[in-house]
Formats: C-alpha cells, structure tokens, sequence
C-alpha cells in the first residue's frame, strides 16, 4: 500500500486530497492542528521537528502533499506558509528517497504572481525564518500585510524549482511540484468572499474565466495525480488551477 502524509488535512483542500487519496487506496496520515492523526504545529520549528517524529515513527514513506498555510495581517504567515513546508519536506526527504515511486507536492498560489517583498522571499530562500520574521513584523507595521502571503506562495514557487532538480530530489528519483490555485473555496477564503469589501478585490484580484471560483476537489484532482505514480516526468512545476487567473494576469510574459 501507498502510504502518504498530508498537511492541512483538517480542513479545505488538505482534506479535500486526504479524501481523494484515500480513495485511491492510499494509507494517508493527516497532520493539522487538532483533528489530526498527527497533531502538530508547522509554524514552529519544534512542531516540524515533532511531525517529522511522528511521521518516521510510523515507517515508510511514498508521498508527501504539504496543503497547511494562513493568510491575513499574522507575521506568522511566512512561518506557516514556507518554512511549515520545505522544513518539513526537507526533514522527510529522507524517508521519500527510501520509499516507492516517491513523489512530494505542495501549494503555492496565484499570488505569487501578485505584487511581493524580495526581501521577505529573500529571506525564506535564505532558509532565514528569523529575519523573514522580522520583515513580517515590519510591513505590518506598513500596513502591507498581503505582501506577507503573496511573498510566502512565491518564495514556495521559487524553491520547487530549484530544489526539484537537486541530486537529493530528483537524483533520488523524487518528484517535486506545486500546485497555484485562484480562489478555492474553503474556510479560508470564505472570511474574504463574504466580506463586502473584499469580494470585489478579490474578484479584481482573481480573474478566473474558466468555470469561476473552485471547489477543494478541482486541486485535489491534480495533485492526486502530481503524486502518483503515473507522473514519473513532471518535475519542478507550479501547476496553476486557477480557471485561467494567471493566463489573464501574466500574458504571454511566461
Ligand atoms: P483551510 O483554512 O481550509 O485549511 C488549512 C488547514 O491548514 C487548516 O486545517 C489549518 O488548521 C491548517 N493549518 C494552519 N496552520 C497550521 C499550522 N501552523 N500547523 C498545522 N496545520 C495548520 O485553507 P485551504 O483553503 O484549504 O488552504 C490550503 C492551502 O491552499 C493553503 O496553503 C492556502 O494558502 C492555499 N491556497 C488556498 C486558496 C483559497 O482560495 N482557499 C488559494 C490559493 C492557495
């Protein structure tokens, strides 16, 4: 059997996955916050550590599909977003490259192709959680707190490219992608769509012609698939699911 972590599996699209690969006949272990099979906080380094414990503890390792992350004015949003990602793909890395047709997917957003901080994405590619922290404090005091998220998804984007084609990713026979979905709806988009305010920014924001705002199953389909073992060329790619909202924003500028 194919065994599998998924992260953020509580709620929204984690669990929307869970579900899915579940039904495929994967043995999946959920990590979230509470509601969990492991129940840990990936916004700290000693709650990574803790999931990579639990999770080596139960043995083997094929598939990891790290969903976890926040938004909104937390300068714990890089900590969640980014470092509760490559720390914990990282650390597991080593209990993939001994598994089956090992595979590790994760998800950025098509913000990343909004507006960022190079400094913030700077400092997570510098593995900096300190100083990303600190750039967090900082433009929340400017008030400048989308940047916090659409820096965190870029900063993933940019490091699944670099590290997917690594001797310990790929030279280990690992895939590793991500996923940029528009506006999905879940919990955490929720608070936005009902606000009156926010809609229309959003809406401005998250151009989506093809078939408008998404259910959690439209990215658990794709990342079902980035991670199994049917994939064996994709590697490196941010798969925007997203009704075209990056197409609309970006252009031919690809
Ligand atoms: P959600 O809020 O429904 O689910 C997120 C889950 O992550 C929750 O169960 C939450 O408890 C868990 N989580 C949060 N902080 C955690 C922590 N410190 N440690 C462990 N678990 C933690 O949100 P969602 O919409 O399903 O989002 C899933 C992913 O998709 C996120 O990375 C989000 O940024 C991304 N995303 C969402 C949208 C959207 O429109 N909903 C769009 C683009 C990207």
């Amino acid at each position: 059997t194919r065994r599998a972590v998924v992260t953020g599996s509580a709620s929204g699209i984690g669990k929307a996955t869970a579900v899915l690969l579940q039904q495929q006949g994967v043995d999946v272990l959920g990590v979230d916050l509470k509601d969990a099979d492991v129940c840990a906080d990936l916004g700290t380094p000693d709650g990574r550590s803790a999931a990579v414990e639990a999770i080596g503890e139960r043995g083997g390792l094929d598939v990891v599909v790290a969903c976890a992350g926040i938004t909104g004015a937390n300068a714990a949003v890089p900590s969640v977003n980014f470092f509760g990602v490559v720390d914990l793909l990282t650390g597991l890395r080593p209990l993939l490259a001994a598994g089956n047709d090992p595979r590790a997917a994760l998800i950025s957003s098509v913000s990343s192709v909004h507006p960022t901080d190079e400094a913030l994405v700077a400092a997570c590619l510098a593995q900096h959680e300190v100083a990303a922290r600190r750039r967090s404090e900082e433009l929340l005091a400017e008030q400048a707190w989308a940047l916090l998220y659409s820096s965190s998804k870029a900063a993933l984007a940019r490091w699944v490219r670099r590290a997917a084609i690594t001797p310990e990713w790929a030279g280990a026979g690992i895939a590793l992608n991500a996923v940029g979905p528009g506006v999905v709806l879940t919990p955490m988009s929720g608070e936005l769509m009902n606000d009156p305010v926010m809609k229309p920014i959003m809406d401005a924001a998250v151009p989506m012609p093809l078939n408008g705002y998404a259910p959690a199953e439209a990215v658990a389909a794709p990342l079902a698939f980035l991670v199994s073992p049917a994939n064996t060329h994709v590697t490196g790619q941010v798969l925007f699911v997203d009704g075209g909202a990056e197409a609309t924003l970006r252009g031919d500028t690809i």
